[in-house]
């Protein structure tokens, strides 16, 4: 018996030959002109559903027609976060080595949950997460660590693990403690896990967004009185907001002498250790018990990519280590290693390839020359607008991101003034779709911020972008 050529769902070979051609074609075309593009893209519900809406077809279309609609009407209303005017969140500037590699993971659907299921995987990903158990000064042999989607399913991985191994399965007294400037994916994850609200501290920061040692050490003493547990401390490693690294030598400390699991969310600000002074920057982080890093953002890879690094790799197969009976002919030995029994999913795509093609193909010191050279950016954009009079710096160059608002001197514009200015200038920035620039509150206050991790953006980039602003608030 043999399926009808179309139920086979197949191409002819010069069909999918010319398809892919076309599909690469368009990628460099991207690459090569994204300049050219806005990097904002603005639509309605109601006009994306005009331009798409349609029931799900029953009968083949040509597929050079689909091809072709998706590169008009749907690639084009996305923002493009990999291009050089895209200041906000965070950008993904990726790279094209990597999105090649995972389109050669996708071509060949690499199975890379189990030993059994692909070796290769699985040793490419215990290979490349060593590499980063090594950059962070985490133990090599004993240390392990599994890539996720993103750094959200990091920080629930860490989470989960955190509370099994501090916890058990009684954890209705258990309190974790985090920072007010913490990214909200931990608060998400540890209300999924069920904690409840008042299991929850979070701890206001000081003036430079730091965690306060004092408020947090009062809050685990007044928590101990009550006859509760705490049983985790969830430090930042450059907050989403600003970039501000926590006290990480005096939060491990804490941790260590209050017995609770120190996780370090360094999602944003990781790929810091790649900078000349990252391992200054980022002292204590190789005292943490797990740590998120996200290479999706500041590691130059495409989506999804993130990753979570444990001390010790027992814990993550103790706590996610389940035996289905169809699961267990391939179970292989203990170095051999099953990556579904080290986190949540199963059935997982092949992230360690792009990590590792790109890494090979540009070698590790371009990463820290790309990483170098996006500190310096920012260092030099702060420079040229302290130096302005109608720029006030809020918040300074922290890696590689800077707060600031439009405040010019001669105007004495009062602190909602102020707020609403700039929130206008974001507004007509982003609606003239020439630069991505939003707007956060740092303070009470509202300002423009700016995250500087694309190494294809220029100097030139950035002060169009200001003239722009300014252009704009007049
Ligand atoms: C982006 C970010 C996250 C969430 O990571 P995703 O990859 O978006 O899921 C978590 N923590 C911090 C500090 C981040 O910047």
């Amino acid at each position: 018996m043999k399926a009808k050529p179309e139920a086979r769902l197949e191409l002819t070979e010069a069909e999918m030959r010319d398809y892919g051609y076309k599909v690469i074609d368009s990628i460099i075309a991207h690459h090569l002109n994204q300049e050219d593009k806005k990097p904002v893209s603005l639509a309605t519900r109601k006009e994306m559903d005009s331009l798409l809406g349609e029931d799900i077809p029953e009968h083949a279309t040509a597929v050079d027609s689909v091809l072709e609609t998706v590169m008009e009407k749907v690639m084009p209303y996305t923002n493009l976060l990999s291009h050089p005017k895209f200041f906000s969140f965070v950008p993904g500037p990726s790279n094209y080595v990597s999105a090649i590699a995972d389109t050669l993971a996708t071509g060949f659907n690499v199975f890379s949950g189990g030993w059994v299921a692909s070796p290769a995987a699985a040793e490419l990903e215990i290979l490349t997460i060593n590499w980063l158990l090594n950059l962070y000064g985490f133990p090599q042999k004993k240390g392990g660590g599994i890539f996720t989607s993103g750094g959200s399913m990091a920080n629930l991985t860490a989470l989960v693990t955190a509370r099994n191994i501090k916890c058990g399965d009684d954890y209705s007294k258990a309190v974790i403690y985090l920072s007010d400037q913490a990214h909200s994916s931990n608060i998400k994850a540890i209300r999924i896990i069920g904690f409840r609200k008042d299991q929850i501290r979070i701890i206001p920061t000081d003036g430079e967004f730091k965690f306060s040692l004092n408020k947090l050490k009062n809050a685990i003493n007044k928590d101990r009185l009550a006859g509760l547990v705490p049983f985790c401390l969830l430090a930042s490693a450059g907050t989403t907001n600003t970039g501000t690294v926590d006290q990480l030598q005096d939060l491990g400390a804490i941790a260590k002498s209050e017995n609770l699991w120190f996780h370090v969310d360094g999602a944003y600000g990781g790929a810091v250790i790649l900078a000349k002074n990252g391992k200054q920057l980022l002292k204590g982080i190789e005292k943490a018990d797990s740590l998120t890093v996200d290479p999706h953002k500041w590691f130059y890879q495409p989506y999804e990519m993130g990753c979570l690094l444990v001390r010790n790799h027992k814990w993550l197969s103790g706590t996610f280590t389940e035996k289905p009976e169809y699961l267990k002919d391939i179970e292989g030995n203990s170095s051999e290693i099953n990556f579904y029994d080290h986190g949540i999913q199963l059935t997982r795509r092949f992230r360690a390839l792009k990590f590792y093609m790109s890494v090979k193909t540009f070698g590790l010191k371009a990463f820290r020359e790309a990483v170098q050279y996006n500190f310096d950016l920012c260092e030099e954009v702060e420079r040229i607008l302290r130096k302005s009079p109608k720029w006030e710096v809020v918040s300074p160059a922290t890696l590689a991101i800077i707060n600031f608002r439009y405040n010019p001197i001669d105007q004495n514009l009062s602190e909602q003034e102020l707020d609403k200015l700039n929130s206008r200038i974001s507004e007509k920035v982003v609606s003239s779709r020439e630069a991505m620039l939003v707007t956060t509150i740092l303070n009470k206050q509202t300002v423009l911020r700016m995250c500087l991790i694309n190494p294809r953006t220029t100097l030139a980039h950035v002060l169009e972008t200001i003239e722009l602003c300014e252009k704009m608030a007049e």
